[in-house]
Parts: C-alpha cells; sequence; structure tokens
C-alpha cells in the first residue's frame, strides 16, 4: 500500500490539506495524525472494517480494546448508555486533553472497537490538527498510539513513518507530540474513580477535582485485567532495557558499574539519565566514545520535559544499534507515575538495585567474571589468573572479578610449569593446584569478558565462537594499549622470558584494573568538572 504524507500546520490554522484526509477517514481508511499525547492511528470507529485494519497493521491483538476520540463533548452522548454526573465533572475539568473515560457502550459502538467489552474508552484530544481532523471527517474516530505492537508509541511524524510506512492509506506530519505519554484511562462507574493507565493527565490533577482517586495496581492473578492493554509487552526497544533504582545518586553508581561491565565486554549501551546525572556518566563515555551514547532525558525536577523525550529515547536504542539500554528511574509525582509505569513496561521486570545495600542485608558488590585465554593454558594465562585476583583486589575493590584461565589448544589436566610456578611465588601467589583445561563455549559464556594473550588467540576464539565475538579483547586492547601487542610465548626459554611475561601480564592487567575502577568510579568525571568550574 502506498501512504501518503501530508504536512499541515500544527496549529490547525489551514484546513485546506485536512479535508481529503477527513474524507479517507470518513470513508474507511486509516489515516496516522498527531494528538498531544502521543501519535495516534486512526479510523472511523463506526466502520467495524476500517477498525479491523488498524488492528492488521499495527499487529495489535485483537482483544486489545481501542479509545475512541471524539472533537466535542456533544459527540459522546451516542456512543453511551449513560453519562454520570463525575463524568460530567471530570469532562469539564479536563478536556480537551489527555484523559480517556469508561463508559457502558451504546450499541452503535462496534464490538470491535471495544474489543467485546461492555465499555468504551472515549477522549477528547487537545490537539488543534486532531480536533479539526475528526471534526471534518464528522464521525468518532478509534485511534490507538500509531507504534507497530509492543513498540515504544511514536512521539513524532518521523516515528510514525518508521513504524506505519506502506500500512497506512495517510500520516499527517504535524509537528512533534507535546505530552510525550499516552492519556490516563480512568474509570469513574464505581465508588471511587480508578486511573487504569496512568498517563498525561497527573493523579494530583484528578484528586484536586475528584476528591478520592486510586490507581489500579498491575494485573490482578484472577479475571481480566481492568485495562487490557496492561498485560501486553509494551514500549519495549529490541534491547532489553534495564531500569535502575534508588537515590539519583545509588542510581548513577549502580548504572556505571553496570554500564562498565557491558562496555567492557564489547557490548554497545544506550543510557537514558537524568540531565543532573549527566556528569556522572562523563568518565564512561571518554573511555568508550564510540560504543557508549547517554541520552539526557531532563530534570528529574521538569517531568514534563522527561515524558516528552522518553519514547523517542527507548526508540533511540534501535536507532544506534545498542545491545543494552540502561534507564534511570524518576520520582512517582505528577507525570512520574506514568513516566515509570512506560520504563517498567519496557523494561519488563529487569531492575538493577543500588549497589550498597542496608547493612542487615547481603552486600550485592557487582560482580564481573574475566577468562584469560593462551594457548595451553600451562604459562602465560595460568600466570595470568593469579595475578589478575591479586591486583583486581588492590585496584578495583569495588567490583568482584571471578577469573578463569584456558587454553585454545590445551591438553587437559597438566600442571602449570615450573617456571611459571617460580616467577608467580616471587608474587606470593600459588600456581601448585592449577590444571590445564581447553576452553569451551560453557567458558565463554560464563564470562563478561575474554583476554587473550595474543592476536591470534582472539582470532581462533572469534571464528570458533563467533556468537561471542564481542567479549573478546586482546590484553592490549583491554588494557588500553598499556602493553604493546601480544604477550609472547615464554614456553621452554627458561625464567628469564617468563619473569618478562609475568611482568608485561602486570602491567596490562593493572591498565584493565585501572580502567574498570576509574570508570566506575567516575573520577575523571568528577575531575574534569572541577578543572571546568576552576577556569
Ligand atoms: P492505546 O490507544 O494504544 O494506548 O491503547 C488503548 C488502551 O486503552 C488499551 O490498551 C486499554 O488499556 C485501554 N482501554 C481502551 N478501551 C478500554 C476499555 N473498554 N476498558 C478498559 N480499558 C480500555
Ligand atoms: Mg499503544
Amino acid at each position: 500500500m502506498e501512504t501518503k504524507i501530508v504536512k499541515v500546520d500544527p496549529f490547525g490554522r489551514d484546513e485546506s490539506l485536512l479535508i481529503p484526509c477527513a474524507e479517507v477517514l470518513r470513508r474507511g481508511g486509516l489515516v496516522a495524525f498527531p494528538t498531544e499525547t502521543v501519535y495516534g492511528l486512526g479510523a472511523n470507529a463506526l466502520m467495524p472494517e476500517a477498525v479491523s485494519r488498524i488492528f492488521e497493521a499495527k499487529g495489535r491483538p485483537q482483544d486489545n480494546p481501542l479509545i475512541v476520540h471524539v472533537s466535542r463533548p456533544e459527540a459522546v452522548a451516542p456512543l453511551v448508555r449513560d453519562i454520570s454526573k463525575a463524568a460530567i465533572l471530570v469532562m469539564e475539568a479536563f478536556w480537551p486533553g489527555p484523559l480517556t473515560l469508561l463508559f457502558a457502550r451504546s450499541d452503535l459502538v462496534p464490538p470491535v472497537v471495544t474489543a467485546g467489552l461492555p465499555t468504551v474508552a472515549i477522549r477528547m484530544p487537545d490537539h488543534p490538527v486532531a480536533q479539526r481532523l475528526i471534526d471534518l471527517a464528522g464521525v468518532p474516530v478509534a485511534a490507538p498510539s500509531a507504534n507497530l505492537s509492543g513498540k515504544p508509541s511514536p512521539t513524532t511524524f518521523e516515528d510514525t513513518l518508521k513504524d506505519l510506512k506502506g500500512r497506512v492509506d495517510i500520516i499527517v506530519d504535524g509537528g512533534p507530540s507535546g505530552i510525550g505519554v499516552e492519556s490516563t484511562v480512568l474509570d469513574i462507574s464505581g465508588p471511587v474513580p480508578k486511573i487504569l493507565r496512568p498517563g498525561g493527565l497527573s493523579l494530583e490533577d484528578l484528586r484536586s477535582v475528584l476528591g478520592e482517586v486510586e490507581v489500579a495496581s498491575g494485573i490482578p492473578s484472577q479475571g481480566p485485567p481492568p485495562s487490557p492493554g496492561m498485560k501486553y509487552r509494551h514500549y519495549a526497544p529490541k534491547a532489553p532495557v534495564f531500569l535502575v533504582i534508588g537515590s539519583p545518586e545509588e542510581q548513577a553508581e549502580a548504572l556505571r558499574l553496570h554500564a562498565a561491565k557491558h562496555l567492557l565486554a564489547g557490548k554497545r549501551v544506550l543510557i537514558l539519565s537524568s540531565s543532573e546525572n549527566l556528569p556522572a556518566y562523563a568518565a564512561l563515555k571518554e573511555n568508550w566514545p564510540e560504543s557508549l551514547t547517554v541520552l539526557e532525558l531532563g530534570p528529574r525536577e521538569d517531568l514534563a520535559r522527561v515524558a516528552s523525550r522518553l519514547f523517542s529515547g527507548l526508540r533511540h536504542g534501535d536507532e544506534t544499534g545498542a545491545d543494552v539500554i540502561l534507564s534511570e528511574s524518576f520520582p512517582e509525582k505528577g507525570l512520574g507515575l506514568a513516566i515509570q509505569n512506560r520504563l517498567e513496561r519496557a523494561s519488563g521486570g529487569r531492575t538493577i538495585k543500588p549497589i550498597a545495600e542496608p547493612p542487615h542485608k547481603s552486600p550485592a558488590r557487582p560482580e564481573m567474571n574475566v577468562l584469560l585465554v593462551c594457548t595451553g593454558n600451562t604459562c602465560r594465562s595460568p600466570m595470568a589468573e593469579v595475578l589478575l585476583r591479586e591486583i583486581g583486589k588492590a585496584e578495583c575493590p569495588e567490583i568482584g572479578l571471578n577469573v578463569m584461565s584456558r587454553g585454545t589448544a590445551a591438553a587437559g589436566g597438566m600442571p602449570a610449569t615450573q617456571e611459571a610456578m617460580r616467577a608467580v611465588a616471587e608474587r606470593g601467589l600459588d600456581l601448585s593446584e592449577h590444571k590445564s583445561r581447553m576452553v569451551s563455549e560453557k567458558d565463554l559464556s560464563w564470562a563478561d569478558l575474554v583476554i587473550t594473550m595474543t592476536k591470534a588467540h582472539k582470532r581462533t576464539l572469534v571464528e570458533r565462537y563467533p556468537s561471542y565475538s564481542g567479549k573478546v579483547a586482546t590484553l592490549s586492547e583491554a588494557s588500553g594499549g598499556a602493553v604493546g601487542g601480544d604477550v609472547s610465548d615464554p614456553f621452554g626459554l627458561g625464567d628469564p622470558a617468563y619473569l618478562r611475561a609475568r611482568d608485561e601480564l602486570e602491567v596490562g592487567l593493572r591498565a584493565v584494573c585501572e580502567r574498570i575502577r576509574r570508570v566506575t568510579s567516575n573520577r575523571d568525571g568528577g575531575k574534569q568538572d572541577e578543572d571546568r568550574s576552576g577556569k
């Protein structure tokens, strides 16, 4: 299907371009258009075939009902059985605006719109383009968010185009949506009004008019969810999203460690940060300018700004090819309730907890698994293993390093060579218990970071286990060039060659640990700030 793009004045001042769009809508076509919350994908709500096409275009599950959009409050009456006093009160207070109300549906509303439910969800958007378009169409417009099902809702024309090009008749470009999260869905049928989905209208605002208002908590273990959309994977970019919790300082600290772990392993990382915590990621960014993106969502005190950038932030992960997205969390007041709801849904429950737990709990020191690889696993990598364990304790005590060594062509069960034992014994380390082992896929999957002695070892691993190639680095690479090239093989060359190899390993591994520590404690970031302010 060819999708027509119609660029209009965002203030709805020129309706000439909207008239044909409204005509397409009225006759059963699909038209995506901007609203003040997010972009919507609209169809004539009174035509079941047209509404069915929305589900097809989005890949939306059939049992997820749509919101019917009207351009004036009078349009509600024919769609519902009854309009309660409470409904009139909130409509007067908050319409047009980001508030969706549930009503008992009349026979005029086709069951496909409400997914067979006896209630219909209705709202009047506060966007001149949406209002004019619906008004000109002269029919109520069923419109879910204009994204492919499961993805974050689009807040710009560009994001809408990415998802729906070729799937709908028209996309109206009316500039970015202002609010950025979807409407608040409110059930006012019971004695106490209940928010089924937090959104663009805050709980505090609703309470100021209605008094008591409750927020539906999650999905009940039995029976249907209060708002069907809540049971679906939602707002999810391709990369897994991790949500960090705790005070702003705790969040920055925990997030840094997690980011460093992924970055050291060669992953691409997107951090969604509050404005306040941006400096906390400066050192990380300096170390990984290519593979780390830090996106500023906005100040914790300006949640409207955060909301408006949230979905494009999540979508940014797909655009930059991020392997993992790490997001801060925000205070649950005002729009924060909706922001946190979307972030929790996007993360699917993956949380990162503060590092320093209260003393009565076992300390949750972040851990990192490092695998060291040489050829026979009797000289270089066993020395590296005991050295790294020791250096790690001193150089980066904040992170728990688990260390193992393996060989790319190891005869299993061999002890370390006498020379290797003597070389590390000088450092008070013991290799007498070591038994050589061949590297396996299991070892690579265990490791966060694989360090090889030479380029050739790296090549061997990458060829043998291509899916883990992102984790593998030579010591020279992992140390940021602290050791020049390959750590040469001392086998058969006597004690002096082993001592040289040991010294080289010490230099390289110390640099690896320093890098880990520097980025995780963000020492450079802090220093830079001081430097700047001193100038
Ligand atoms: P969307 O427009 O994509 O944000 O989705 C609309 C959401 O509104 C659905 O996923 C539901 O959670 C909610 N909704 C729509 N109609 C009803 C209804 N009749 N009862 C409860 N929730 C509804
Ligand atoms: Mg949606």
